[in-house]
């Protein structure tokens, strides 16, 4: 029997014209390098971007075409998001955080025509431009300054394109809209590519009550770059929902985004932890010393992902009025695979296993199949909650290989599932834990010992600001953890110290770092989160 529904392709640019006509009057807040703010209706951004299309398509774009962008997170880069596909073209966004080298080398591995680039970002630019030749740089003015000779002024070009002749390309659902590469933290980086069907539903998932929750009423600020797993595909909801966005651009030290927050109040945020450990450390300190400067959004969600959540960090914010939830995923995944919400098993938990619920990273989304492999087992682990296995998924909006690449045989298993490389445990509400990375865990004489459990119960100690234990290698046990640890200012409590905190927590003395390294900082990687492999070269032994 045939079904009789409209075969009508899932497609963004219907997003798009959602929010151009029933939100039109909804705002988009761009903050630009001066600090100053830029106002832009969704009523003009369907125009603008109508425009963009029209005028990439006047400049030759062909369908499937790459056209890069090199932006902070602001209204053009959005505009890109929708404009680039509705001509035809795949928005391949680039991490403006990498090395030049590293992203001439990306650029020609996406085989990039066109690119789009803010102002500001030009001195990169020149330093990766003898890599890869773009037929076209068009510059967005993002400075206010004149756009210099031999580009094109993104405002000049959308301002003569014909937005309202501009005729969306024909798709399927199947085509590709845009790419982003791995950000490379365990191996080379490597390019995922979307399409209008993986984007749509994975924007309709993350609008779930029982997985993010996105509404219309949401003021978002999206703090996670949207160079970075399309800022986890919070603006393609925000266009759906007709959501009223605060694009923060270049300012994203806390101090920045707490003056923002004053101003342009969220109710919704997201950001790796490593922002929220900072923004929680200069906000307390100033409740102190400059009291009354900032009040923190009270009710404010955040979606926090991209590394583990320490339950001590989601306990500080709760103190604050902000709630933080807690998501797990990758490039390769869109990226929202898990979320920590309430279940229905947990109404009426108390505050202690709600927390401790909070700092897993969550259930599996709807249309993820996700399963637990051990090493060399056929069978999935049991979700007894101790029995540890790789991340394996499997679903619309998982990526199926890497673009140019022959799938790495590692990567995928052979009934077609993707390897993830994070190891974890399931317990019987289909929580996942994170223990580790496949590549930081520390096989101490035959044993596992979790590098993330015990940064987090370091990162629970009154003195601790941050901590990140690596493995070294050691003779007899084959590897030892040593912890890096990064002491609030004032503070400098003794190796003995954290030794008997963490036996508190339920460490067995075998599992203790038996080194301790106070830091200034820990190194950060191009997307913000500790950088294990900069540790690992600076402590090989
Ligand atoms: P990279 O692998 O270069 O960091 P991604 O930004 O795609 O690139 O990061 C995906 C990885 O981030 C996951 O494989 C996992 O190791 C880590 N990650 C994401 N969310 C969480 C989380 N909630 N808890 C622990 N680790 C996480």
């Amino acid at each position: 029997m045939q079904a009789t529904m409209m075969d009508v392709p899932l497609s963004l640019n219907h997003l798009l014209d959602r929010a151009g006509t029933i939100f039109k009057g909804n705002e988009v807040v761009s903050r630009l390098p001066d600090k100053s703010l830029v106002r832009h209706t969704y009523g003009q951004i369907h125009r603008r971007t109508r425009a963009l299309g029209a005028a990439l398509q006047a400049l030759g774009l062909k369908k499937g075409d790459r056209v890069a962008t090199l932006c902070w997170n602001h209204h053009v880069h959005l505009e890109c998001y929708f404009g680039i596909p509705a001509a035809g073209g795949v928005m391949h966004t680039m991490n403006l955080r990498l090395a030049p080298g590293e992203i001439g080398a990306i650029a020609a591995d996406a085989q990039d025509r066109f690119l789009v680039i803010d102002d500001i970002l030009l001195p990169l630019y020149r330093q990766f431009a003898h890599l890869h030749r773009f037929e076209r740089v068009i510059v967005f003015g993002y400075s206010g300054a004149p756009v210099g000779e031999g580009f094109d002024d993104y405002e000049a070009l959308i301002g003569r394109a014909d937005a309202d002749g501009f005729v969306y390309a024909e798709h399927e659902e199947n085509d590709a809209v845009s790419m982003c590469y791995t950000s490379g933290t365990t191996g080379r980086a490597k390019g995922v590519v979307y399409s209008h069907r993986s984007t749509v539903l994975h924007t309709l998932v993350g609008c779930l009550g029982d997985h993010w929750g996105f509404k219309g009423t949401d003021v978002l600020l999206p703090v996670a770059p949207m160079f970075h797993a399309n800022s986890w595909g919070t603006p393609y909801a925000a266009v759906m929902l007709g959501m009223k966005i605060v694009f923060p651009g270049p300012h994203l030290h806390a101090d920045d985004l707490l003056d923002l927050m004053q101003v342009e109040p969220p109710t919704l945020a997201l950001g790796v932890p490593t922002i929220w450990l900072s923004m929680i450390q200069t906000y307390e300190r100033a409740l102190t010393e400059q009291p009354g400067r900032w009040k923190l959004p009270q009710g404010l969600r955040s979606l926090v992902g991209g590394a583990a959540v320490p339950e001590s960090l989601i306990r500080a914010f709760d103190r604050h009025g902000v709630w933080l939830l807690q998501g797990w995923g990758m490039t390769e995944t869109s990226p929202l695979a898990t979320v920590s919400y309430p279940r229905a098993e947990l109404t009426g938990a108390g505050p202690d296993e709600r927390y401790r619920r909070a700092a897993m990273a969550g259930v599996p989304a709807p249309l993820v199949q996700l399963r637990l492999r051990a090493e060399g087992a056929q069978a999935d682990a049991p979700w007894d909650g101790r029995t540890v296995g790789e991340i394996q998924v499997r679903g619309p909006f998982i990526t199926g290989s890497y673009h140019g690449v022959t799938p790495a045989p590692d990567k995928f298993t052979p009934d077609g599932w993707l390897r993830t490389g994070d190891v974890a445990v399931m317990d019987d509400l289909a929580f996942v834990r994170i223990t580790d990375r496949s590549k930081d865990v520390i096989k101490s004489g035959g044993e596992w010992i979790s590098s993330v459990d015990l940064e987090n119960a370091l990162m629970a100690h009154p003195a601790v600001a941050e901590a990140a234990v690596i493995a070294i290698p050691d003779e007899k046990w084959s590897e030892r953890p040593l912890a890096c640890v990064v002491y609030k200012p004032g503070l400098a409590p003794t190796a003995a110290e954290l030794a008997a905190h963490l036996l508190g927590h339920g460490f067995a003395k075998w599992q203790l770092p038996d080194r301790y390294e106070v830091l200034d900082a820990i190194p950060r990687t191009s997307t913000g989160k500790f950088w294990k492999l900069k540790l690992r070269e600076r402590f090989p032994a």
